[in-house]
């Protein structure tokens, strides 16, 4: 017998079989799953596997003194531990590559110093767990088993601001099992207040990075984004004025926390591109020419359009976001007004990439509102 979860999977896929070919056709498929079962059909994310590497990655913190800990800990707060390569987001992030979200200049200067093939570098994981390891050595200055590692972590991860630097620095310690200087914890809780959002379950960490829409009252379209980069490297990036990017939201990885950086009635800067009917189905033609910026709400979501999957907490969390903002601005939960950005600017982003689990979280978006 097929589990049910299985059969709603399965279900789902066949709603876009074009009718009448193939075998299902004549299926006894029964009616149509509802929201709520779709949704119920995302699997729960990443798995849980120990990676290739670890091996390597063991050697290389005995090999720079690095405490092992701090060096999966900071895999585990770049990319989840995953191999992932970050394409173009905001303007100023580097990219991010592998494990440890290694930056363009950090692959150089590790290149340089182990004397090892960049080219190499950038396509093998366990040389990148030795640059790593040299890295944080270098942050650290000096060779002490006992360094400080704290200043070590902000060096290590050059964030744009103060709070973003903070709240890395408290992350990949707490994550390590490491205490959190109190300093540190001052700085990163300092970043972070409640009572300005408008969603009620979201953090307000303002950004400078939004003007006054045209028509304040004019909100019709829902932007998906994927950060590439982790939450804490995101919402950095997206409040330091230099980069004049933003979005309204960032969602965690693990979706326990969602930072709201400018308001719903502000225009935030998440998409650089005017809107063109044809690449949405043929809807709200009116709008051609119009700037997405002006009448959406762009979402971003920590994590890397190339990652093969998206960890179901943190598609809820975005899903109940989402379902609230419909509700207040009179949005359809329909896949026309829940777009990818890569869809509204396909000449340079790509973003939430083909990982993102697109009925599936439309579903969900239906579901959390109670629609069936
Ligand atoms: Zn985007």
């Amino acid at each position: 017998m097929i589990p049910r979860r299985a059969l709603v999977a399965l279900v789902g896929i066949g709603f876009f079989a074009p009718a009448g070919c193939g075998p299902e056709a004549d299926a006894p498929l029964g009616p149509p799953p509802s929201a709520a079962e779709l949704c119920a059909g995302l699997p729960e994310g990443r798995p849980a596997s120990s990676p290739a590497w670890e091996a390597d990655e063991g050697a290389a913190a005995r090999r720079f003194g690095v405490p092992l800990a701090l060096l999966r800990a900071v895999a585990q707060v770049e990319s989840g531990r995953q191999n992932v390569l970050g394409q173009p987001e905001v303007a100023g992030q580097p990219v991010a590559r592998g494990p440890w979200g290694l930056t363009p200049a950090q692959l150089d200067h590790a290149a340089g110093a182990l004397r090892l093939p960049r080219s190499r570098l950038e396509r093998e994981v366990p040389l990148q767990a030795y640059a790593a390891a040299w890295l944080l050595r270098q942050a650290a200055g000096s060779t002490a088993v006992d360094a400080d590692w704290a200043a070590a972590l902000a060096r290590f991860r050059e964030l744009p601001t103060a709070a973003g630097r903070g709240a890395y620095v408290a992350e990949v310690l707490r994550r390590a099992g490491e205490p959190v200087p109190l300093a540190v914890a001052a700085v990163a809780s300092a970043s972070a207040t409640t009572g300005a959002a408008d969603y009620a379950g979201a953090v307000w960490r303002a950004s400078p990075n939004f003007n006054a829409r045209p028509n304040p009252a004019d909100v019709h379209l829902i932007v998906i984004h994927s950060c590439e980069g982790s939450y804490v490297v995101c919402w950095s990036w997206l409040t330091n004025p230099a980069a004049r990017a933003s979005a309204h939201y960032v969602v965690r990885e693990d979706g326990s926390e969602i930072s709201q950086l400018v308001h719903e009635r502000d225009r935030a800067w998440h998409v650089a591109a005017r809107y063109e009917c044809a690449r949405n189905g043929g809807h709200d033609c009116e709008r051609n020419g119009q700037s997405i910026n002006d009448f959406s709400i762009g979402i971003e979501h920590a994590g890397f359009a190339s990652q093969p999957m998206w960890p179901r907490a943190q598609l809820d969390a975005s899903a109940r976001l989402v379902c609230d903002i419909t509700r207040r601005w009179g949005i359809p939960r329909d896949r026309y007004h829940i777009v990818g950005h890569a869809q509204l600017q396909p000449a340079d982003r790509t973003d939430p990439g083909s990982g993102w689990p697109w009925t599936a979280y439309v579903a969900c978006v239906r579901a959390a509102c109670g629609e069936y």
